[in-house]
């Protein structure tokens, strides 16, 4: 089954039995266990450091870039 890779963010593979997660794009192998432990982790730093940083400056990048050149 396909789950959202939480290293970067491709496409990660969840073994049917929910044993095991392997990324194919950045190599990440690591157990279901570990993967949950992981995203809760990230999920966190994410919405509480992140989360309105990469929200407000996503759109404005490639503008913003435009503008100052
Ligand atoms: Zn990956």
């Amino acid at each position: 089954m396909k789950i959202k890779c939480p290293k970067c963010k491709g496409n990660a593979e969840l073994e049917s039995d929910f044993s095991y997660v392997t990324c194919q794009k950045c190599n990440l192998e690591m157990s279901y266990g570990e993967y949950v432990k992981y995203v809760a982790h990230h999920d966190i730093t994410y919405s509480d450091i992140l989360g309105d940083y990469a929200g407000s400056t996503e759109g404005q990048t490639a503008g913003t870039l435009d503008e100052w050149d």
